[in-house]
């Protein structure tokens, strides 16, 4: 079965084509000739995934899988949530999120968080949500180089490593997305056995 993962990120849907070797074939948008701006505009990471997963389905006719991913702070109502990715402005840097986080964070001692991933597949107008979280703390100065976007500033639950320190390998097994993925890709599996 040809399935759509609706990311520009090659990275993202060759790494999930690994996994779930050749009953699926992991399209992306630009393999189905996508290269629109798809709308994320609902206020949670459930309502985004949905809209993009039905954007391609309903446009491009494709079976589709779409994620979104948000850290939530507790102290911060949740936020940055849905916003993460320009929590500091449109510009989406990391260094400025990071230190917009920190600002918002100054003096206060509940440090919890956890970083969110909602997964949304459409098979042939069926709909399934699938979510994977890690729990861990905003740490009160960045620590490490590896990574991307808050792992500097995000410790996880039982280790003493931010994520940006942490080997790679590692942290796609606790991750959020990691969780996330893997029980898409474990659905999948059952489905068509
Ligand atoms: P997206 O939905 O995967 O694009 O993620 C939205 C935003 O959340 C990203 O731009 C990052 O700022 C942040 N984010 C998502 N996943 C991670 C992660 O694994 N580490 C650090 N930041 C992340």
């Amino acid at each position: 079965m040809k399935l759509v993962f609706a990311t520009n990120n090659k990275h993202k849907s060759a790494e999930v084509q690994k996994i779930l070797g050749n009953r699926f074939e992991i399209l992306s948008l630009a393999d189905i000739g996508c290269n629109e701006d798809i709308p994320e505009t609902a206020e949670t990471l459930e309502g985004n995934a949905l809209q993009k997963a039905r954007f391609v389905y309903q446009r491009y006719g494709y079976n589709c899988f779409a994620d979104d991913t948000g850290l939530e702070v507790e102290a911060l109502d949740m936020a940055p949530g849905i916003y993460s990715a320009r929590y500091a402005g449109p510009q989406k840097d990391s260094n400025d999120n990071m230190q917009k986080l920190l600002g918002e964070m100054d003096k206060i001692n509940n440090r919890k968080a956890r970083f969110r991933t909602v997964i949304a597949l459409i098979i042939d107008g069926k709909e399934w949500l699938f979510e994977g979280v890690v729990d861990g703390e905003i740490l009160e100065n960045p620590r490490g180089v590896q990574g991307f976007g808050y792992d500097p500033v995000f410790q996880p639950e039982g280790f003493d490593e931010s994520f940006a320190e942490m080997d790679l390998s590692l942290k796609n097994t606790i991750s959020h997305r990691g969780r996330a993925t893997a029980k898409l890709i474990d659905f999948l599996n059952r489905k068509e056995a």
